[in-house]
């Protein structure tokens, strides 16, 4: 029997890119004859005719299957509903816009006939992302990769191979607030990292902005590490270290010299830094707080209106 590929590719409003993807993915997979192949899309709450394409290419092609969300969910819970149901010995995480190129895949299967779990892609450039962005997501790994015990790594997105193992690992990570990268290092197994040149959007925009990566950084910050509690920490006991140094100074200095009222200035700027210091330091709680209050709701991460496995898979 030929071992199944299922390929898995969440789609959001993906009118405009989808008939290329998959044009091109069936020109890669066509020529891949010692697979079976399975590809799976994932509906997330679309507004746009993507629903309807899939459902086309699903009657025309018995490889496609696809789940379809009651809303949107966001991609990190997009993808697990794929986690859920791909039905390969291993599964191909691809974005729908074509960034992710499939010519890679026959590189991808080689490593994982290879003994590879986890077959990851590193991108080699950015393509053409603003200056701030890159920035921002350079610190952002700095940041998450000294304060967890696990390697995370850079400029590795969703787009890799994992096997059934992998698969399986996932699917029991089935906390609300996800940050599927991190999941990925977490979970461990062989990794290979192949590289390659991230091309832009073939059409549509992407759906990110700037805050929801600002709040997907957070979500990586706050499911994967305390640190940032350790840091408020850390800076409670220097700045207590600091005005006990103070007191004893000025405590000294009136002994001496008596004390005629000055110091307003000083006054103003104590007061001033330290009630900065608390507000970020509950607003780190608080971060940590939601995360909780939200998780102990027990939500399921995602609801399906429709589920079609491909005919014979
Ligand atoms: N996506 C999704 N749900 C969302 C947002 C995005 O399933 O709420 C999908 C989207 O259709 C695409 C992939 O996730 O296949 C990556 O999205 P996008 O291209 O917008 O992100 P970028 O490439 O800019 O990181
Ligand atoms: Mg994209």
């Amino acid at each position: 029997m030929k071992k199944l590929v299922s390929i898995l590719i969440p789609c959001y409003n993906e009118q405009a890119s989808l008939p290329t993807l998959y044009t091109e993915l069936s020109k890669v997979i066509n020529g891949l004859s010692d697979y079976d192949f399975e590809i799976f899309f994932v509906n997330d709450g679309s507004k746009d005719n993507t629903l309807d394409l899939i459902k086309a290419f699903h009657e025309a092609d018995k490889r496609i299957s696809y789940v379809d969300l009651s809303r949107n969910f966001g991609k990190e819970n997009a993808m697990l509903a794929g986690f859920d149901h791909v039905k390969g010995d291993c599964m191909i995480i691809m974005d729908a816009d074509l960034q992710d190129p499939p010519s890679l895949i026959p590189q991808m299967l080689q490593a994982w006939e290879a003994g590879y779990d986890d077959v990851f892609a590193r991108r080699i450039d950015r393509g053409s992302e603003s200056l701030l962005r890159k920035l921002f997501s350079l610190a952002f790994y700095k940041i998450l990769d000294h304060s967890t015990r696990f390697e995370i790594l850079q400029n590795v997105g969703d787009f890799r191979l994992l096997d059934r193992r992998c698969i399986d690992a996932l699917k029991q990570l089935r906390e609300n607030e996800r940050y599927t990268k991190g999941m990925f290092c977490w979970i461990g197994y062989k990794k290979k990292e192949l590289v390659f040149n991230r091309q832009d959007r073939v059409a549509g925009k992407s759906n990110w902005n700037f805050w929801s990566l600002f709040n997907l950084a957070i979500e990586g910050i706050t499911s994967f590490t305390t640190a940032p509690l350790r840091m408020a920490t850390i800076m409670g006991f220097v700045i207590a270290l600091l005005s006990f140094s103070l007191m004893l100074f000025y405590g000294i200095k009136t002994i001496i010299y008596g004390d005629p009222v000055q110091g307003f200035t000083t006054l103003i700027v104590v007061v001033l830094f330290l009630g900065g210091v608390q507000l970020i330091s509950i607003g780190i709680l608080g971060e940590y707080i939601g995360r909780i209050f939200n998780e102990t709701k027990h939500r399921p991460t995602y609801l399906e209106r429709e589920y079609k496995a491909g005919d014979g898979l």
